[in-house]
């Protein structure tokens, strides 16, 4: 009793099935193996594009900025309050990086917490992330 063939999956054609080849002929399986494997390193790529560009803490230039507005700051940038506790203050991207703003210190300002954060929400309603 020798192992039988079958047909191949895609092409139909009759085959030896192996161990780790048992749905496709041997043409149709390494067919099918480039495929996936295009796949497999396709996903990462369009993951890569779209951070890149937008983590200003990769720029080191930003953080020295951001230790100074840190380090100086007295007033929130968007509800003009001073230090409130439990609402430690951040560093705000203006105009956001995702929509071409940059890391110099005309774009940033110092913001509670909780004040950047409703501003993201409000982004997020109008669609802008
Ligand atoms: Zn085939
Ligand atoms: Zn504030």
């Amino acid at each position: 009793m020798g192992k039988s063939k079958r047909p191949c999956l895609d092409c139909r054609r009759l085959f030896l099935p192996t161990a780790d080849k048992n749905s496709y002929c041997p043409d149709c399986f390494v067919k099918y193996n480039n495929l996936r494997n295009q796949q497999r390193r396709a996903k990462p790529k369009k993951k890569d594009t779209r951070v890149r560009g937008t983590r200003a803490y990769d720029d080191p230039q930003y953080r020295k900025y951001r230790k100074q507005l840190l380090s100086m700051a007295t007033q929130c940038g968007i509800c003009l309050k001073g230090v409130i506790y439990d609402d430690p203050f951040q560093v705000d991207h203006i105009i956001p990086l995702a929509l071409g703003g940059g890391n110099d210190p005309n774009n940033l300002r110092v913001t509670h917490r909780s004040c950047n954060i409703k501003k993201k929400d409000k982004r997020d309603v109008i669609g802008i992330k």
